[in-house]
Order: C-alpha cells, then sequence, then structure tokens
C-alpha cells in the first residue's frame, strides 16, 4: 500500500490521510510557498490553528497547490484549531458563542467554505471547556467542520464531555514519540473511537526545531543512538523511522520542514517496515510526557 494514499477514519464520512504537512513555527511569510510547495510533492493534508497566525498563508497556498496540480478542495484535508483561551497567560476563556464566531473566522482566513477536522487546541478554556465543546457540535451539524475534536485534552477532560451528555470527540491531537508514547490514553482513546492524530513526532531526534525559540535543552538533544542505529538496519533516516513508527501504531502524522530534500524524504515511508521485535524495543524508549509543551498530569483537569 503506497503510503500516500493511506488514511485512517475518523468518522463514517471523513478520512484523515496519514501523512499531513505541519505548519506550526512557519511564518506568515514563508507559508503560502511552503504549502503550496508540500502539495506539490504529494501532502493532501495541512494542519494550522489560528494561534499559528499563518492561516491566510496557509489557505493561499492550498489555493495554488490546488490550481498548480489541477486538484479540487476536496482533494487536500484541511485541519484548522480554536485557540480556547488561557487563564493562565491572561485571557479569557471563549464562550460558546465567541467558538462559532472564532470558527467563522478562520474560515474567513483560511478562504474556504469548511475545514475536514476542526480542533480545541488545549483544554486550557476551563470552566467553557464543555460550552466549547458545544460549539464544535453545533458547527459540524452546521456544515462548517466535516469532523471535529480535541488536542492535548487527558482521559479527564474527555470523560467531561461524556458526563455532559454531549457526542464524543472524533479525534485528539497529542505529542505521540517513541518518547511519549501515552498508553493509558491511547488505550481510552481507543475505547471510545477516538483517532489519535501525531503531533512532533520528530521531537527525539537532536536536531529537532534547531534554531528556533523552542529548541530542545541540551539534555534532551543528549541520548543514545538507538534511532540512528534502528535507521540504519533499515536504510532509512532517523526521521523516516520515528514517523513510519507513527503510521504503524494507526496514528496520523504532522511533519513539518521548511528544507525541500526533509519536506520530500518524510513522504518516503513505503518499502520498509519496522519488525515486531523492534516495535517491541520501542515501547521500552517511553519516558512519559511530552516535550513540545507538557499536559501534565493525566489526571488533573486544567
Ligand atoms: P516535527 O516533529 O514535525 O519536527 C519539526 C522539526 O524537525 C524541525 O526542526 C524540522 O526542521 C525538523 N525536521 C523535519 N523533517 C526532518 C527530517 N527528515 N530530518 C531531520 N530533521 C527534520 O515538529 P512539530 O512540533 O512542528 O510538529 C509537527 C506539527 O504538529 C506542527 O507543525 C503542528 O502542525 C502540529 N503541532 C500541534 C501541536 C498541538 O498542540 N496541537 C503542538 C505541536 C505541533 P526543518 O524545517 O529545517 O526541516
Amino acid at each position: 500500500m503506497n503510503i500516500m494514499n493511506k488514511s485512517f477514519s475518523i468518522n463514517a464520512a471523513v478520512n484523515i490521510p496519514a501523512i499531513g504537512f505541519g505548519t506550526y513555527l512557519i511564518t506568515k511569510d514563508d507559508v503560502a510557498a511552503a504549502v503550496r510547495s508540500a502539495i506539490g510533492v504529494g501532502y493532501r493534508h495541512m494542519d494550522t490553528a489560528a494561534v499559528y497566525d499563518n492561516e491566510a498563508g496557509v489557505g493561499e497556498g492550498i489555493r495554488a497547490g490546488i490550481k498548480d496540480n489541477g486538484l479540487s478542495r476536496d482533494d487536500i484535508f484541511v485541519t484548522t484549531k480554536l485557540w480556547p483561551g488561557a487563564s493562565e497567560w491572561g485571557e479569557t476563556a471563549k464562550t460558546e458563542v465567541q467558538t462559532l464566531a472564532e470558527c467563522e473566522m478562520s474560515l474567513k482566513r483560511l478562504g474556504l467554505d469548511y475545514v475536514d477536522l476542526y480542533l480545541i487546541h488545549s483544554p486550557h478554556g476551563g470552566s467553557q471547556r464543555v460550552n466549547q465543546w458545544r460549539a464544535l457540535v453545533k458547527l459540524k451539524q452546521a456544515g462548517k467542520v466535516r469532523s471535529i475534536g480535541v488536542s492535548n485534552f487527558t482521559e479527564a477532560h474527555i470523560e467531561e464531555i461524556r458526563a455532559a451528555g454531549l457526542p464524543m470527540p472524533e479525534a485528539n491531537q497529542i505529542e505521540l514519540h517513541p518518547w511519549s508514547q501515552k498508553p493509558q490514553l491511547i488505550a481510552y482513546m481507543k475505547q471510545h473511537g477516538i483517532a489519535p492524530i501525531a503531533y512532533s513526532s520528530l521531537a527525539p531526534l537532536s536536531t529537532w526545531r534547531t534554531g528556533q525559540d523552542s529548541a530542545k535543552p541540551e539534555d534532551l538533544k543528549a541520548g543514545d543512538n538507538f534511532f540512528a542505529v534502528l535507521a540504519a538496519k533499515y536504510g532509512v533516516t532517523e526521521a523516516q523511522l520515528l514517523l513510519r513508527w507513527g503510521i504503524q501504531n494507526g496514528y496520523a502524522v504532522l511533519p513539518k520542514s521548511l528544507n525541500p530534500v526533509r519536506m520530500r524524504q518524510n513522504l518516503e515511508l513505503d518499502g520498509f517496515a519496522i519488525d515486531d521485535a523492534d516495535m517491541e524495543a520501542i515501547i521500552k524508549m517511553d519516558r512519559g510526557g511530552g516535550i513540545a509543551w507538557s499536559m501534565g498530569d493525566p489526571t488533573k483537569v486544567i
């Protein structure tokens, strides 16, 4: 099976491509060209968010990519996210009405009539969290978004939605890679039919986010050469090994690269499969919580 055509089910009508293009930390100046190139080399899923401040450029790149390649809107899967408002950072949580308006603003910036997946970016909405979810349910009913989910939610956050008697999220976009495997959360999501979407798949690389504010601290760069040795065994790069690990676990992945060689390389995940013994060995590499931003104690409701 060609992985570029592979997808995972989100709901009865919506499948998410196994590989998407991440746009976090791509500036509004660079993002249109990056998205256009990404579509040119074969990416069919674009992941953005209101808080990335690049939705307008993502929309511009999508329109250019569609035109260049003779595609139509429905050939591209588009994800964007509600910024919920975080009191921890002096913000006010968005209400249900504000959430409906935020989605309209994202669609306007993207220049799209609908998105394929709309997520609550994080659980920081506190007492408004369930109201924000109510708004997402309405947005789906209104056809503004084809599927709805959450991001960075723990079991406890999702249980609030269940307790409110609302439809459950269809996806949860979380930091997932061999250093942060979250087995309990994944088991809970499986039990409730919530599709996992992996972000920061490449976090174990020593060069991850090099040159950016959120580059890794030195102590996280150091490590053994476990992934390098395994990648060499399969004749692939460490990045390809990490992305393939996600897909073999059933997670859609969202690699971000502004480098044309790496952008292509991250799509080339066919021609090898991590064998069962090595998948077992990778389970032992779990270090617990993520590093892209902390999800904190999984039992604690923010
Ligand atoms: P990634 O795991 O995609 O890693 C990106 C980093 O790896 C960059 O430094 C990039 O540099 C480098 N890189 C990319 N490809 C390769 C390669 N083949 N070999 C070596 N280095 C490589 O990190 P992100 O944190 O950006 O996560 C991916 C996407 O997930 C985001 O862009 C965003 O869309 C989403 N996300 C969602 C979050 C959420 O809270 N919901 C949080 C974080 C991310 P270069 O560009 O120079 O190639």
